[in-house]
């Protein structure tokens, strides 16, 4: 049986002609930039995340810059945030001319350490950007009260987690601004490409929704320069199709999350992601696969060396990376996000994190496989997943 790392046709056969009705509604109306299928779709969105406004836009990238050039985020400012999420993040701020600061994560939840906050802050810090990172949410009460107590912003990176709440209150209505994609795997996903900011500040809202059309309060006068970022009305379809599903399909992530954990607890060697909050809503499952002390003994010979971590200066990924390999041959595809942390990126060279400045964020690029995990996953695939980690670990271990 081969077993996927994630699935996007079978959600469309399951939704059928009702998005089939929905999509071909939009090709035939001509309405295909602006129009009422955008702004309801925009409506039930910001309805969901409990806020008052959200503005589409064309990636859940975009959706990061739009709020930190909402929120007057620029050349000169710092923004924290972590090094442990894809590049996007970094990237956004990067792109407004600010300077992303990164601090270390936790080793158990992966999120942004907020005990390491405080230590990161200086007088050009202007904002916070939490990553709610493979759908768990970060303990906003504890964001909210450093950036009460500094006078910061704070951005939400929502990508991962559509459907996630912290503390019984959807993620993208703690901070000043979330940002949302509908990247296909993500928890949401269009087809194609697609973003949401979602914000409680009337005035933030409407600034946003200016600059994602060339900076232009009315048509063809501009006030400063803008983006051209919408969210187009065949996405805008799709989504408002899916978004009553969004409850659902998380539920079915937490089973499946829940059944990952009870069954590969107490191998020797990996460590299953730590169960969530209540509000995670598991966009991915992520194993730790420990590196062992002598490392070709106990792969028994059979372990590769990883040429991207000798090459960036990272811990040994060899156990991770030949568990992998196995798993695929035994059918099984996984994916590592992400092999390589932000603050090692070449991109980022100039920023001067050397090797082992972001120790735990370092270790865990090395050590994290994510595990088939969609709404659509038979109990039969999960059992073959099970069922082929717990003989490659077992096996692995008695070669030791
Ligand atoms: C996917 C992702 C983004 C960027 O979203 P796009 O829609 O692909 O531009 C930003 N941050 C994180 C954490 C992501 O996973």
């Amino acid at each position: 049986m081969h077993v996927p790392p994630f699935s996007l046709t079978e959600q469309l056969r399951q939704l059928g002609d009702t998005l089939d009705h929905a999509v071909l509604d939009v090709l035939r109306s001509g309405q295909y930039i602006g129009g009422a299928t955008i702004s309801d779709f925009e409506a039930a969105f910001a309805a969901s995340c409990g806020v008052p406004h959200a503005i589409g836009c064309n990636s859940g990238t975009d959706a990061l810059v739009l709020a930190l050039r909402g929120l007057g985020i620029g050349p000169g400012d710092e923004v924290i945030t972590s090094s442990f999420s894809f590049f996007a993040t970094a990237e956004a701020i990067s792109a407004v001319g600010a300077t992303p600061v990164f601090v270390d994560v936790d080793p158990d939840t992966y999120l942004i350490d907020p005990d390491r906050i405080e230590a990161a802050i200086t007088p050009a810090t202007k904002a916070l950007m939490p990553v709610h990172l493979f759908g768990r949410p970060v303990d906003m009460e504890r964001i909210g009260a450093i950036a009460a107590a500094h006078g910061l912003r704070v951005i939400e990176d929502c990508a991962q987690a559509s459907g996630a709440s912290w503390a019984g209150r959807p993620v993208g209505s703690w901070g000043d601004a979330g940002a949302f994609s509908f990247f296909p795997t993500k928890n949401l996903g269009a087809a194609g490409d697609g973003g949401m900011v979602t914000c409680r500040d009337p005035e933030l809202a409407q600034r946003i929704r200016e600059l994602a059309v060339h900076g232009m309060p009315r048509r063809y006068l501009h006030t400063e320069l803008g983006y051209n970022s919408r969210l187009d009305a065949l996405q805008a379809a799709v989504l408002a199709v899916k978004l009553p599903h969004l409850p659902r399909w998380v539920e079915r992530r937490r089973a499946i999350a829940e059944r990952y954990q009870r069954e590969l607890a107490g191998l020797p060697g990996l460590l299953p992601a730590a169960p969530g909050p209540e509000g995670h809503s598991w966009n991915q499952f992520v194993v730790r696969v420990l590196h062992c002390p002598a490392a070709s003994a106990a792969c028994g010979g059979r372990c590769t060396p990883a040429a991207d971590s000798a090459s960036y200066g990272l811990p040994e990924a060899r156990c991770r990376d030949w568990l992998k390999l196995q798993l695929q041959e035994a059918g099984v595809t996984t994916i590592i996000y992400y092999p390589i942390p932000i603050h090692r990126q070449p991109a980022y060279a100039d920023l001067g994190y050397g090797p082992g400045s972001l120790p735990v964020t370092e270790r865990l690029c090395a050590e994290v496989l994510s595990l088939p995990i969609f709404p659509e996953l038979s109990a039969e695939q999960q059992d073959s997943v099970i069922a082929a980690v717990r003989r490659l670990v077992g096996a692995q271990a008695l070669a030791a």
